[in-house]
């Protein structure tokens, strides 16, 4: 049975496609079928992180929302929709209202008030969910938010639904950093959260508010402490104050920039480095004791 974890982090910038990316690695390395969701569909970097793009599987648009299209042969010009409009998303026309797409919110206000049916709802395109088979012949199904786009919440849900049709024994989710819908939409029902913390006041905090996040869906959670020695002092009162198993420190290293620019994961560019045994005994604990 297919197993998800996600990588969440309360902040960004924290090490969280860091640690996804090198989890797919390793169990890819494995032997194991992964496959890896870049829920961080604002800006989406996980494929990056795997060696870039091999090609492209499947492309597709998605629609996030919908707005209102006026049919001006049945409007008779009351005006109530533009009453009716709490977003002031409706101008007089010559021919009936106009929609100011920006202003909308897509609720079917002026739709419900409107006497002659003259105003329908249209789905309208916000991004784009793509597979793609990274250059570590890892696939990645990400989300491609376009500006402006709304609903990254439900291009999240979408992207594990892809995820889950897709024969696998693993699903490796990057989540997007915070605590917004589309994290939310990241960790439901994953089967283990690790949330990855820096050793500064406002990693934890985010942190804490994503472990109240977590025990409120009831979601196995685990934690990482990144770059644990730029502040061993706080790292100390984070491993006291925070109410959840760290699963491993891991020091700061100037080869994670390294392999980042390189597009090649960590245990790829340096596997005999330090900080590389630190990622496999972490990522042991969790194929072996954990999931
Ligand atoms: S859907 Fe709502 S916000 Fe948009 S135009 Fe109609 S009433 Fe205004
Ligand atoms: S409520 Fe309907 S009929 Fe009246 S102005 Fe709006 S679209 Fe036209």
């Amino acid at each position: 049975m297919t197993k998800e974890i996600a990588i969440a982090s309360g902040k960004g910038g924290t090490g969280k496609t860091f640690i996804a990316s090198n989890l797919s690695f390793f169990l890819h390395d494995q032997g194991m079928k992964v496959v890896a969701v870049d829920a961080d569909v604002e800006a989406p970097d996980l494929v990056l992180a795997l060696g870039g793009i091999k090609k492209v599987i499947e492309s597709s648009s998605f629609y996030g929302s919908q707005l209102p299209k006026v049919d001006y042969n049945k409007c008779i010009k009351c005006w109530r929709c533009i009453e009716a409009c709490k977003f002031n998303a409706l101008l007089k026309g010559e021919n009936g209202p106009i929609v100011l797409h920006e202003l909308c919110e897509g609720l079917g206000t002026c739709a419900i008030v409107c006497p002659v049916k003259a105003i329908s709802f249209e789905e309208v395109k916000t991004g784009d969910l793509i597979i793609a088979l990274s250059k570590e012949d890892i696939p990645v199904v990400m989300g491609e938010l376009e500006l402006g786009g709304e609903n990254s919440g439900r291009l999240v849900y979408e992207l594990r639904k892809r995820a889950r049709t897709m024969q696998c024994d693993f699903i490796d989710i990057d989540s997007a950093p915070g605590i917004g819908c589309p994290v939310i939409s990241s960790i439901v029902g994953v089967d283990v959260l690790i949330i990855v913390i820096e050793p500064t006041p406002q990693s934890l905090k985010g942190a804490f508010r994503l472990l109240e996040v977590a025990k409120s869906l009831d979601v196995r959670t685990y934690a990482i402490l990144n770059k644990y020695d730029i502040n061993p002092s706080f790292a100390r009162e984070i491993e006291k104050s925070i109410d959840v198993d760290i699963l491993g420190r891991i020091a700061y290293n100037d080869s994670v920039i390294e392999a980042y620019t390189s597009m090649v994961p960590l245990l790829k560019f340096k596997p005999e480095s330090e900080i590389a045994w630190e990622l496999r005994k972490i990522f042991k604990v969790i194929l072996e004791e954990i999931i």
